[in-house]
This record gives structure tokens, sequence and C-alpha cells, in this order.
């Protein structure tokens, strides 16, 4: 009897989702009147605040010249009253809102940078609701919403227990490496982590395996006339290209919508400097992502294989750079992972202010933001989204400009309920 009575309680258990077990976030959280009146608040600045999202996205931050963007960042950091503002070694800006105490210490990370060189033009246009510009989504829309976040917190008087951490992190674009130099030197032990850099109807959890390599051919080199027959860098690179894509690749994972997982991508191609001679050097680069550490390592030795077999058959030079290996032999569990409180609050809180009439967000376990590094570091993370927006890395990218303000009341939501005892 005890055993049928224990077995029917495991499996009640086992029936209620983890999430109604774990979300701190419950919609009564709302009508509590300083939380009431912070959301109000962002419902009366909406225009402004459009207004200062295209101020922001005109400020030009390729990586590494994110200076004028954590300038302004850092003078409203004063403004907001944080304690500790910091402009670290590589222009990182943080500050933190203190909790009362004894609740858990909570990053909002957006980043500065974008993809774009110095010279992209980055006016907004404005078509309706529809904003666009090269990093008007990415990760622009996510650093104003933040901002806004604290301020409303301010207005509203909000006192949380836990610490809310301010992160605008540079050089995400280049590996993540702005948040990995802040989580390593900055001293700061959080508690979670939130990496503010995907759209609103994403809830990350995991962290994609990411490896970058670049492979480079060599020869002597060769006037045309004299070329024939001979080993070619150019030849090695189209050879190497073109046995990386008949790599057989594990089957494309479920549940990540439009992402096709593991890939491999040939992002940029180069050498020679004349039209008359056989090129000294050619080279190539590769971005390879999969979802698991053992996938991976077996991807990138197939990799390295094919193009270093290239150089092999063709008979010239090879050498090879990798960029970017994050040790993820700290990372906790895919289980463990997905069923902490920052992951299904995050959902909860996500689920509660989409689009009404849009499907049901589901988390997903991939990640290439700042929360990866957080991840490695096996402190809870998850990466989410203030605003819907579409095409980022490209000229085209753009968003909508009214889905900034549910956005930002999501995250003030979701603040209040993971720092809140
Ligand atoms: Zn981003």
């Amino acid at each position: 009897m005890r055993l049928k009575i224990l077995l029917i309680a495991i499996s009640l258990a086992a029936a209620v989702p983890a999430s109604a077990q774990t979300s701190r976030f419950s919609p009564a959280l709302l009508d509590r009147p300083d939380v009431k009146r912070a959301l109000q608040s962002v419902d009366e600045r909406a225009t402004a605040i459009v207004d200062e999202w295209i101020h922001l996205v005109e400020i030009p931050a390729p990586s590494k010249k994110e200076q004028a963007r954590a300038a302004y960042i850092r003078a409203e950091m004063q403004k907001l009253g944080l304690t500790d503002i910091r402009v670290d070694d590589m222009s990182n800006v943080s500050g933190v809102r203190k909790g009362s105490g004894g609740g858990p210490a909570v990053v909002f990370a957006a980043h500065m940078d974008t993809v774009f060189p110095e010279g992209t033009p980055i006016k907004v246009s404005r078509e309706g609701d529809i904003l666009r510009a090269p990093g008007v989504g990415d990760d622009t829309s996510n650093l104003m919403a933040v901002l806004e976040m604290f301020r409303a917190l301010n207005r509203a008087n909000i006192q949380t227990n836990g610490d809310l951490i301010f992160l605008a992190s540079v050089q995400e674009e280049l590996g993540l490496l702005g948040a990995k130099h802040w989580l390593e030197t900055s001293g700061y032990k959080p508690d979670m982590f939130i990496a503010v850099d995907v759209g609103a109807d994403d809830v990350w959890y995991g962290a994609l395996r990411i490896t970058q390599f670049k492979f480079f051919y060599t020869s002597p080199g060769a006037h045309t006339m004299e070329s024939r027959g001979g080993p070619s860098p150019a030849k090695a690179v189209a050879r190497g290209i073109n046995a990386l894509y008949n790599i057989p690749l594990p089957p494309i994972a479920d549940g990540l919508g439009s992402f096709k997982l593991p890939v491999v991508n040939v992002g940029m191609l180069g050498g020679g400097t004349v039209f008359n001679a056989v090129p000294r050097e050619a080279w190539f680069t590769v971005d390879l992502r999969s979802l698991d550490t053992p996938t991976q390592d077996r991807l990138t030795a197939a990799v390295t294989a094919a193009a270093r077999n290239a150089a092999n058959e063709e008979g010239v030079g090879f050498r090879v750079e990798t960029q970017m290996g994050i040790d993820y032999t700290k990372a906790q569990p895919k289980q463990q992972r997905l069923d902490h409180p920052l992951v299904q609050t995050a959902l909860a809180v996500a689920n509660h202010f989409r689009k009404p009439g849009t499907p049901l967000i589901a988390p997903a376990d991939v990640g290439s933001t700042d929360a990866n590094i957080a991840v490695s570091m096996g402190i809870p993370a998850v990466a989410i989204g203030a605003v819907r927006e579409r095409l980022p890395h490209r000229l085209e990218e753009n968003a909508d400009a009214s889905s900034i303000v549910p956005g930002i009341k999501a995250l003030i939501s979701l603040a209040v309920a993971l720092t809140t005892r």
C-alpha cells in the first residue's frame, strides 16, 4: 500500500510541468502597485523610447569600436544612480542596482557592438511600425530595452532583494570576448546571467558549440605562364571547401525553429594579389556549430582533416588558426539547465507578454550569445529578447517599433520575479 501511494505521488509529480514547479513568475505580480506603476510608465514613454532606440542605432559601434556607445551608456548609468559603474579595459560598461539583500544577483547583459564595419550607413528608416537599419535589432534593441528597464524600476521605486547588474558588453560578435573578459576579471560572481540578445519569441537555455577556423594554403607562387599543372593554393581552397561540404552531418536537430544544426559554413575566402600569378597564399574560414561536445569534437576532426587533405592532394603548404573554443566541461547538464527557475521564469514571462495570437514559446537548447560564457562556467543562464526583429547581421535588418514596449515590460517582470523573495 505504501508503495502504491508512493507510486501515485511520483506519477503526479511527473505530470506537473517543471515550469509550474520552478517558475517564480505569477501574473499577480503585475498587480503589485509599484510594478504596475513601472509598467505604466513604459506605456507613457513609448514614443520617447523608440526615438532613443533610433538614436542609439545611429551611434556607430563596430566590434572593438564601441567607445561612443559605451560613453552614452555609462552616462545613462550615472543618471540612473547605479553603483560601482565601471568601464573596463575592453570598454565593457557595468553598473549595479543594489538590492536590499537576501536575493540573487542577476546580470542583464546586452552587447553594444554590431557586425557592420565602420562607414556602413546606419541611418534608421521608418515605414509604419517597421524600423530598418543595420544593427537595429542585434543588439541595439535589447540594449535600449535593458536601459529602459532599469529606468522603470527607478521611476516606480521598486526595491528588489537581489542586486541587478547592467552589463553592456563589447566584442560579442567577435566570439563573446567582452562578456568572457568581464565574467573572468570583474570579480562579480553572479547567481544568474541573462543575455538580452535574441528575439522576443526566443528563450534559449543552451550554448552552441562554436569553433571557427581559418585555413591557409601556401606556395612559392609562379607567373601564370609558368603555372600550368603546378600546385596552387587557390585550387587547394576549392578542393578544401568542396570536401568540407561533403562531410556527412548528423540529422537536423528538432525544436530549433529556423535553425538547422549541426552546420558547417564557409563564411570568408580570399588570397592572391594579382591576376597573373599563382597566389602565394589563399585561405577560407569555417564556422562549425553543433549542440553537444562529442558531435563538435567529431566534426572538428573531420573538418580539419578535410582541409589538411586538400593541401596534401594539391601539394601546397598548410596552416590553421582556430578561434574560440569555449570549454564546456563545467556546464550543467541539459535537464538541470532547463529546469532552473531562471529559465522557467523567463519562459513564463515571455509567454505572458508574447504577441496575442502567436504560438506558445518553447525553450530551445541553443545559444550563441554572451550567455554561452556563463553556461560554460556553470552559472545559470538564459538568452531572451525584448523585440520582434528580423534578418540580423544583414543590411536589411529590421524590427517592429511597437514590440519594444511589451518587451521592456517583460524584462521588468522578469527582473522583479527573480530578485524578490
Ligand atoms: Zn547579438
